[in-house]
């Protein structure tokens, strides 16, 4: 597949912004793809809607305590991304919803930063990779971004007070992009970015177990067409083209 072909061959630098539920998801979903648009010279950014307050085994840790460390992991991986920025809404984790309320403040968010690419994860995937529960968090986060994408954020009588009151025009998202997809219709080669994909789950330190574990696992993850002596990396997204 030639550059040309690629489905972010976009033509001018892009705003991208991430919304999912926890700290350490975009690493996990779609942080080769991250790097990857970093690299080009696209802004990205991130709201994470939870702090990840409940993701341990530690019987020792206070959940305010495992906020606080999960944000500073957060922080430092999205650095070895080149990502530009990093927001909190800090919903308790485990228990989000895909309300009104959650809707609202994503939406607040979308016509905030107005970014041209939205990146969330498929509500409808209850299943990943056929052999592993996917988190309900992670479901609720792309139900409300999506209904946030459309019409919410669309359109200025949705949450009216945003208009009115906070003086947030509607926001057009062009494209989204859905990581952890059901059903992909796209594919990003991030074979050159797959290290630093790594390098930054890495980062995630109180969430990862052995770090050399994990690499060999990722790096074991290699695209069916590629061989050992050449792995090939691929993430994968259902993209949307909204606008
Ligand atoms: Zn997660």
């Amino acid at each position: 597949m030639s550059d040309a072909d690629t489905p972010d061959n976009w033509d001018e630098p892009q705003k991208i912004l991430v919304i999912l539920a926890h700290p350490d998801d975009p690493e996990f979903f779609c942080g080769g793809s991250l790097a990857r648009w970093t690299s080009a010279g696209h802004h990205v950014s991130y709201c994470l809607l939870t702090c990840g307050d409940k993701g341990t085994r530690d019987r020792e840790i206070a959940p305010e305590s495992l906020c606080a460390l999960r944000q500073d992991e957060q922080l430092a991986a999205a650095a070895v991304l080149g990502v530009h920025q990093v927001r909190f809404l800090d919903y308790p984790d485990g228990y989000l919803v895909p309300d009104l309320k959650l809707r609202r403040d994503i939406t607040r968010i979308i016509r905030q930063e107005q970014p041209d690419v939205l990146i969330t994860c498929d509500p409808t995937n209850l299943y990943v990779r056929d052999a592993l529960l996917n988190h309900p968090d992670h479901r609720a986060a792309g139900q409300a971004t999506l209904d946030a994408v459309f019409p919410a954020a669309r359109d200025h009588l949705n949450f009216i007070e945003l208009w009115r009151d906070e003086s947030l025009e509607p926001h057009i998202v062009r494209e989204v992009w859905v990581s952890l997809p059901k059903e992909p219709n796209v594919q990003l080669d991030v074979t050159e970015h797959w290290e630093t994909k790594i390098k930054a789950l890495f980062e995630h330190k109180s969430q990862i177990g052995e770090p050399e574990a994990l690499a060999e696992r990722l790096r074991a993850r290699h695209s069916p067409d590629s061989t050992p002596e050449n792995p090939r990396y691929v993430e994968y997204f259902k993209r949307l083209i909204l606008g």
